[in-house]
């Protein structure tokens, strides 16, 4: 481990912090940051969020060959996807998190716009989440789902599976899918109580106020 061992211990030690409280389980969940060379480090398949080895994360070369490290997650092509379509994305992370997989099976849910308008963390860290549909995992269609956004949503939920999430770097990322499960959970909480949401008009003022990309 030469190279970027700050950017591979704090992939380790959110992952970890992720996993030690429940907001992803057993081996799943997958996490991906540039690095500053232009490669990506990507957790490797099969590996818990919780045991996560700095040294072995999977080290792809700014050409997208793998240099050194473990084999990735076979859910690559999703975070390949966000990469592609958001010169943004400095970081993706995905979660099996319950809430937000609770939320995707409810009813009359706008795919477009997934969570209610409920705090304004959400909308200034998420955007719009868009919700997508099941896909087998390891589909390349879940990659081809998120390509057909071209770059609009920087959140989408997998329907009956868990949230993807591209931040700027790897802190934005997991601070970002954090907050869509604790929404989600809110979501879940208030459901069929005809919660008081955010009006039209509090939700442009947070909008326009911390220039959201919203349309
Ligand atoms: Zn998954």
């Amino acid at each position: 481990m030469t190279t970027d061992t700050h950017l591979r211990e704090q992939i380790c030690m959110l992952a970890k912090s992720m996993f030690d409280r429940g907001l992803t389980g057993g081996s799943t969940g997958n996490i991906s940051a540039r690095t500053s060379d232009g490669g990506l480090l990507v957790s490797p398949t099969g590996i818990s969020f919780g045991r996560l080895d700095p040294a072995r994360l999977s080290h792809f070369d700014a050409t997208g060959t793998l240099i050194d490290g473990d084999a990735p997650t076979k859910e690559m092509p999703l975070h390949s996807a966000f990469y592609d379509t958001r010169s943004s994305a400095g970081a993706v992370v995905h979660l099996h998190s319950c809430h937000a997989v609770a939320l995707s099976m409810m009813p009359d849910l706008d795919a477009d716009n997934f969570l209610p308008p409920l705090t304004p963390y959400a909308i200034m860290k998420l955007g719009k989440v868009a919700l997508l549909p099941f896909f087998r995992p390891g589909d390349p269609m879940m990659g081809a789902a998120v390509r057909g956004l071209a770059g609009k949503r920087s959140a989408v939920m997998l329907a009956n599976h868990g949230p993807v999430v591209a931040g700027k770097d790897v802190e934005a990322a997991c601070n970002a899918i954090e907050e869509l499960e604790d929404t989600a959970r809110l979501a879940c909480l208030m459901r069929g109580v005809n919660a008081r949401m955010l009006n039209p008009a509090q939700i442009t003022d947070i909008v326009t106020h911390f220039d959201v990309e919203w349309d």
